[in-house]
């Protein structure tokens, strides 16, 4: 397939560039290890020149627009997402390796969140404070100015929507770093920006490396906000770099979170829920329900009522549209099966693993989906976050057991619940130490009006919602004497 735009520009004050570098770097399909296509490798000097492009907008044609004009203008990037969604999802599966189903679910997230954040640009207002005699207080909600958004690779799109949307609903002017492995639909969305007359400056595009690009990026004086989603480690980074400069950040992280079973649950209900949270996008979610934790009574049950569902995946190119598409690259498949390695060399009870279809292409990185069982939460398995389409299953006795073990983790994203007691949803719901429980439910469909981030080591600070409108203004207190 040809690519429909030039991919080796960086997108900065409404013009393709040509790196100052003049270097590329190669995309990857996943699906079968050809090359994609060659993309920019911006550095420092252009992510330079995009932060200047955005102070520009700030403080021009962008910063001018009342909030109504800028919510109209996200609605209608929405609508041309929508009408591109076919080419998006394509692009996304080619880049990513995710099933076309799952990429085209992504770019109507996408969509969606235009359309939410477009909505909600003009909703957000200021207060009046009752103060003495003599005075009129009041506070105004303002755009940061211009804010960083380093992403990740497994969920471009969605993620994209969730921080830029929020951004510029809130009239900030945007500095985007897409992931190295995968940023084609990053671009396409500049384009698409542009198309729907964005102001130029009002969202700048720059892939390339994290230690090039992202590093520049989070140590520039020139940025007022940073929204990071990706690793730990990487979070650490970024928030140091930023804190030299007293720049706010938020981090959206990792995960080992658990969807936790207990005995009166409906199976039935629960069980695509507890699979599907496993395996989507190969494994590679931050709140990929890694860790299963079941009531020993249906423990069992559970484990063999899995193991059925995992026979049965099918495990092939992303076009192909099967259940599990690849994973990423070539090293994160190797990360993947080193943890796989570990839970045979160990001996550990593997419940199941799927099937990679035969006529998958040999240069394709799959990973079977694996389902490990009998394990305890001390396990490095059962801590570390593996990325992969790897869930683990830990047996457990009562609430008490439930909670320990589910906040026996660095983590703290998403857990899930399964039961039919309404006392101890409310009991567990407020004992679990996540950003997010679900109950009866895991992920309530991604909605985007629900507020999302993580506790502990799985971040801090809120996305998605109307959560993340406050997060992307800062509150200005305007004190009248008027005698
Ligand atoms: P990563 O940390 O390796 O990369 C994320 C981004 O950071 C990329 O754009 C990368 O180029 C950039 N980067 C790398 N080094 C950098 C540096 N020194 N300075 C600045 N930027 C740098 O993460 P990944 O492997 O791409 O993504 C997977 C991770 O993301 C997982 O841990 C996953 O759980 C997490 N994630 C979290 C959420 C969430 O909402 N909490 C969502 C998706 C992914």
């Amino acid at each position: 397939m040809t690519i429909p735009f030039a991919t080796d520009r960086v997108f900065i004050a409404g013009e393709w560039r040509r790196p100052h570098g003049g270097e590329s770097l190669l995309l990857v399909n996943p699906s079968d290890g050809s090359a994609l296509a060659r993309i920019a490798r911006g550095g420092a000097a252009d992510i330079d020149d995009a932060v200047a492009a955005a102070h520009e907008a700030r403080n021009g044609a962008w910063a001018r627009l009342s909030a109504t004009e800028r919510g109209r203008i996200l609605t209608r990037m929405g609508n041309r997402v929508l009408e591109a969604a076919d080419e998006l999802a394509r692009l996304e599966a080619l880049d990513v390796g995710k099933p076309l189903t799952q990429a085209k679910a992504d770019a109507v997230a996408l969509a969606r969140y235009l359309e939410f954040y477009g909505g909600a640009a003009d909703k957000l207002h200021g207060e009046t404070i009752p103060y003495q005699e003599g005075y009129t207080v009041l506070t105004l909600r303002e755009p940061h100015g211009v804010t960083g958004h380093i992403v990740p690779w497994n969920y471009p799109m969605q993620i994209i929507g969730r921080s830029v949307g929020a951004a510029l609903a809130m009239g900030n002017a945007c500095v985007l770093k897409p992931a190295e492995e995968a940023c084609l639909t990053a671009l396409a969305f500049a384009r698409i920006a542009d198309e729907a007359g964005l102001p130029k400056g009002a969202l700048n595009v720059v892939p390339g490396l994290g230690d090039e690009a992202g590093a520049a990026l989070s140590a520039h004086r020139g940025i007022e906000h940073m929204s990071f989603t990706g690793s730990v480690g990487t979070g650490v980074l970024v928030q140091t770099a930023a804190a030299r400069n007293a720049v706010p950040v938020t981090l959206e992280l990792g995960g080992k979170s658990p969807q936790i079973v207990f005995a009166d649950a409906d199976l039935d209900a629960a069980l695509p829920f507890l699979v599907n949270a496993g395996i989507q996008n190969a494994g590679q979610t931050c709140s990929a329900a890694s860790r299963i934790l079941v009531e020993r009574a249906v423990y069992d049950t559970v484990v063999a009522r899995m193991a059925e569902r995992y026979r049965a995946l099918k495990i092939g190119p992303a076009i192909a549209d099967l259940d599990v598409g690849p994973v990423v690259s070539a090293r994160q498949k190797e990360i993947v099966e080193r943890y796989i390695g570990i839970a045979r060399a160990e001996g550990l009870p593997i419940a199941a693993e799927g099937a990679i279809v035969a006529d998958a292409p040999a240069g394709g990185f799959y990973v079977r989906p694996t389902l490990v069982a009998g394990l305890s939460n001390d396990h490095k398995l059962a801590q570390e976050e593996i990325f992969g389409p790897v869930q683990v299953v830990i047996p457990f006795d009562g609430e008490d057991e439930a909670v320990a073990i589910a906040n026996g983790t660095d983590f703290g994203l998403v857990a899930g619940l399964w039961t039919r007691d309404g006392g101890r949803q409310l009991r567990m719901a407020r004992a679990i130490r996540t950003g997010q429980v679900f109950v009866n439910n895991y992920g309530a469909g991604g909605g985007v009006e629900l507020p999302f981030g993580g506790v502990k080591r799985s971040g801090h600070g809120r996305e998605k919602g109307f959560e993340a409108l406050y997060g992307f203004s800062v509150l200005k207190t305007v004190a009248i004497r008027h005698g």
